[in-house]
């Protein structure tokens, strides 16, 4: 049987969304198509054409721009909505999950405000990579089952080649979803959106207690966002619109991964007070859970929710601690002792200037004695009181398999969306399957692990996509 795509979210929210009939690209091409994502949403080898029309634009009903409003840099803007993204609708995979696809560039919509409704080739490809990237290193997201490149141009601060991307997600609800049934008193879409969510991420959760269904969302942002530190993954734009009421890292837009750690750099160049920088984020997080309850104080009382939020820090210090144990070979000991050396070791990191991601391939060389140590007192001090909590023995198998030997870099990105702009696609496939594990020539896996020269560094990101 052909795979279905069911319209349940657009049935069941009629006030929520508008039907939108997509507009293709010219000469669309499908330049990336994810195949073991598509196994995993249970399509069949034979129904795989039928799948990649969906994703060129074609699909075999139209689809709906989902309605919602946000926070934006602590601005309630109530003029929200899907303005360039559709909701192509859902499928069900093998275990009975149902999966949205949403095709995002898909030509002007009803909440468009006079923008043209695409998405640039650059930034699509962006979402694609780190979407792919964090679901490799265990990170909730949203995932990337293909893009659409096409000749047709966009204009943005420059004339950049159209793309589309099919994004996977279990729903595409977010906290402003919410946000708009509270701004214009929708308490019964409301209620039922509640139950939709629920169903669709935590159905174990549907006849729970309020308290304990907002909990499973409080510890799901909570944990997202903990990964994201222990990953040095900043956002860059954590509105209320932008984050997926499961969890999920959502709306990638001006995001870096850290080269250098410096964790006060501004990288999203509309951001100028750093509200979204690295250290910020978890504060941020707990601020939008808090817009978040109190749009749910339509349907429940307030105080019932308040005290979950919390839990918050908790949720997230715990979470962050058992990732960075992972990252450091940490697996034994008390919990305070292994706070303090964790933050320690950022502390090193960010004195020293090292890289994220290979400052712990550098520890783990050091451990095998493949690595001299850093000619510094101070690590020297931490390395031993390092070595004495695990007992001389941290556990390498442990680090090996959580640390990244390939970090998403903007420079790595930056090439590999040149070359894409000029119809080569070999550089994006290389550093996709680097970045995902997949086996690579020496060269190509050395290639991709270069960190930038001091002339490749990106230090400012642009919003527009
Ligand atoms: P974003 O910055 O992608 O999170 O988008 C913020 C809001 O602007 C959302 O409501 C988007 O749908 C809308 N938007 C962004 N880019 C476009 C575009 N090119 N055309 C129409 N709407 C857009
Ligand atoms: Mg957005």
């Amino acid at each position: 049987m052909s795979p279905v795509l069911t319209q349940e979210y657009a049935k069941t929210f009629p006030n929520l969304v508008s039907a939108h009939n997509i507009v293709p690209l010219e000469g669309p091409r499908l330049a990336l198509f994810n195949q073991p994502l598509a196994n995993q949403l249970g399509v069949k080898a034979a129904d795989i054409n039928v799948l990649r029309e969906w994703c060129l634009g074609n699909p075999p009903t139209s689809g709906h721009a989902q309605k919602y409003v946000g926070h934006q840099f602590g601005v309630f803007n109530p003029d929200l909505g899907d303005g360039r993204g559709v909701l192509l609708g859902e499928i069900e995979d093998e275990q009975a999950q149902i999966w949205d696809l949403h095709l995002k560039g898909a030509g002007p919509t009803a909440y468009s405000r006079g923008g043209d409704g695409r998405a640039v080739l650059r930034s699509s490809l962006r979402e694609y990579f780190a979407s792919e990237t964090l679901n490799h290193w265990g990170i909730a997201t949203t995932r990337a089952l293909a893009l659409v490149s096409s000749q047709q141009g966009v204009q943005r601060e420059r004339l950049e080649p159209g793309a589309m991307l099919t994004r996977v997600a279990k729903t595409h609800v977010r906290f402003g979803h919410f946000e708009y049934c509270y701004s214009q008193r929708l308490v019964t879409e409301q209620k039922q959106l509640w139950q939709h969510v629920m169903q669709r991420c935590w159905p174990q959760l549907t006849d729970a207690e309020p308290i304990e269904q907002f909990r499973a969302v409080v510890k799901a942002t909570a944990e997202m966002i903990a990964d994201w530190q222990a990953f040095g993954f900043i956002h860059g734009v954590m509105n209320t619109d932008n984050m997926s009421i499961c969890g999920d890292t959502f709306d990638f837009g001006p995001y870096t991964v850290f080269d250098t750690f410096i964790p006060q750099q501004i990288f999203n160049h509309t951001d100028h007070r750093g509200r979204y920088s690295f250290l910020r984020q978890p504060s941020v997080g707990l601020w939008n859970l808090q817009r978040l309850s109190q749009a749910l104080s339509l349907i429940f009382p307030v105080d019932a929710l308040a005290p979950v939020l919390n839990e918050y820090e908790d949720f997230l210090q715990q979470r962050y601690l058992g990732r960075m144990r992972k990252r450091l070979g940490l697996m034994h000991g008390d919990d305070s002792v292994a706070f303090k050396r964790v933050g320690e070791w950022m502390g090193l990191m960010q004195r020293f200037e090292w890289d994220f991601q290979d400052s712990f391939i550098m520890l783990q060389d050091i451990i095998k004695g493949d690595r001299a140590m850093p000619d510094d007192d101070l690590f020297k001090e931490w390395y031993e009181c390092y070595m004495a909590d695990n007992d001389q023995q941290p556990q390498l198998g442990v680090m090996e398999t959580t640390n990244p030997r390939v970090s998403l870099r903007n420079h790595h990105l930056a090439q590999v969306i040149a070359q894409a702009e000029q119809g080569e696609w070999t550089a994006a496939q290389s550093y996709l399957a680097a970045l995902t594990g997949q086996s690579l020539s020496v060269d190509e896996l050395s290639h991709w692990q270069q960190p930038p020269n001091s002339n490749e560094q990106v230090t400012s990101l642009s919003c527009s996509s």
